[in-house]
């Protein structure tokens, strides 16, 4: 998968060496290749879209180290993309249920259902040591239900057995009912699928899933049937509640474009992807080890990543510095905050702060991003004398940097009051240095409260 797409990045990455900085001008050519890529490789139009625009984006509000070229910072903020995209992180199967933990698989036919649900038992007996039962309910496709018994046996995996003159929802209860007695930890449940999604067919998954009320609804999709593979989800994932998505046949498909497409589209997680016909070939989805592979530049991106940290480390230590030579006013707290956003929030920054790591995760969290906006454009709207002296904002420079900034006074009398605060505490710090400070801070944290609230320390200033 994704060879296409491999080998167009590389070109196209690797153009924007020896630049500068990044511009509108120089990333423009890069994205417009990068957005033929992502087309040519049958990505949805809505994904590519917004993928180019986001790269857009971050690449401008991204500072290139000295160490770093333009063209690797490029390929980090493309990477982060790719991940985001594909859905950040692994999602795991979820079977935290009364055993047996129900798996419904649906899908159109010939996208890789029953072929699957061997693939998973096996997966699920030689990974998690859990035994599944496995059963059709495809009464209309001939042979349907000895496929099923015939990779049941290559798998070793228990078959419970169905006839196609049975009902599918009674074959459904029965085997439920025969896993539940028997204490089977997983039971798997193969449909019935069509060529193209009909009513009729919708109808039956559904009553099946009303029957089983399974913990897991997969659905199967060819991966090579590429935007269309998207579509199609979409359109299960509409009538059914699906709870994740198998991507088969990977193996066959040099473009890669469901991959990149279905999580945007349906919001469900790939879970797996099938890469092989064997009941071997099944692999949990790892959005980040895709994106890798996708760019094949991985010394890159960890170089870039490095590079980045050790800069917020440096920054870090700027503002410390800062903070405790005192002098600080609201064009500093600005830039403070603007910073953190770039630095993955407040958390982010917090714990690369000293001292920081004894803060409660919780308290961390309370750090609003909308609330840091809202800050940023108030201290936009003032005149840098205002900024230095905010004792001069009275009654009608507060009208005008509330209009300005689309707030209320009284959200500016907050932070000013805040800011204040936060000036008295500073103070108190110069003699003490941070250490003093975060141990002074603890003990009244609690009583910050959230965001905005009276009396706490503005958002983005490090507690
Ligand atoms: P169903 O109609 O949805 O049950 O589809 P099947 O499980 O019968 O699979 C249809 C065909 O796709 C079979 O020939 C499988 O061997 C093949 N197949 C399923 N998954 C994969 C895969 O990940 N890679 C490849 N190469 N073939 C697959
Ligand atoms: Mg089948």
């Amino acid at each position: 998968m994704f060879e296409n797409l491999q080998g167009r990045f590389a070109k196209v990455l690797n153009n924007l060496r020896g630049q500068g900085r990044l511009t509108e001008d120089n990333i423009q050519d890069t994205l417009r290749e990068v957005r033929m890529a992502l087309l040519e490789a049958d990505v949805a139009l809505p994904v590519v879209r917004e993928f180019i625009e986001t790269v857009r984006t971050q690449a401008l509000g991204e500072e290139v180290a000295r160490s770093l070229t333009p063209g690797q910072v490029l390929i980090k903020v493309v990477h982060d993309e790719l991940v985001r995209v594909m859905g950040q992180a692994n999602e795991a199967l979820d079977l935290a249920a009364q055993p047996p933990a129900v798996v419904l698989m649906a899908g159109l036919q010939g996208s890789g259902k029953t072929t699957s649900v061997a693939k998973l038992a096996r997966w699920l007996a030689e990974r998690q040591n859990k035994k599944a039962l496995l059963v059709s309910c495809d009464i209309y496709r001939p042979a349907a239900i000895e496929q099923l018994r015939t990779l049941a046996a290559e798998v070793g995996a228990e078959f419970f057995p169905s006839t196609k003159d049975q009902d599918p929802v009674a074959i459904a209860r029965a085997a439920l009912d025969h896993a539940k007695r028997h204490y089977k930890d997983v039971l798997i449940v193969d449909t019935a699928g069509r060529l193209h999604i009909d009513a009729a067919m919708m109808d039956e998954i559904r009553a099946l899933h009303a029957a089983l009320d399974p913990i897991e609804t997969l659905f199967v999709v060819d991966s090579m049937t590429g935007q269309d593979a998207a579509n199609t989800a979409k359109a299960f994932g509409d009538a059914l509640p699906l709870t994740g998505v198998i991507l088969t046949k990977t193996d066959g498909d040099a473009r890669g474009g469901a991959a990149l497409s279905i999580r945007h589209i349906t919001g469900k997680p790939i879970k797996f992807i099938g890469v092989g016909e064997k009941t071997t070939a099944l692999e949990p989805f790892y959005p980040e080890r895709l994106a890798s592979r996708i760019l094949d530049m991985g010394d890159v991106v960890s170089l870039v990543e490095e590079v980045q940290r050790k800069v917020d480390h440096e920054e870090a230590a700027r503002l410390v510095q800062k903070l405790k030579k005192g002098g600080f006013d609201l064009a500093d707290f600005r830039d403070q905050i603007k910073q953190m956003a770039t630095m993955g929030g407040m958390a982010g920054l917090m714990d690369k702060l000293p001292g920081m790591g004894q803060i409660p995760d919780q308290v961390k969290a309370q750090v609003n991003d909308k609330e840091m906006k809202r800050l940023v454009a108030m201290i936009d709207s003032m005149t840098p004398k205002e900024r230095a002296f905010p004792d001069i904002i009275k009654g009608a420079r507060k009208r005008r940097i509330a209009a300005g900034s689309g707030t209320q006074v009284q959200d500016l009398n907050r932070l000013l009051k805040q800011f204040a605060q936060m000036q008295k505490v500073m103070k108190k710090m110069k003699g003490g240095g941070m250490a003093k400070m975060m141990r002074g801070l603890k003990g009244r944290l609690p009583g910050m409260g959230g965001m905005g609230g009276m009396g706490g320390l503005p958002p983005g200033f490090p507690r």
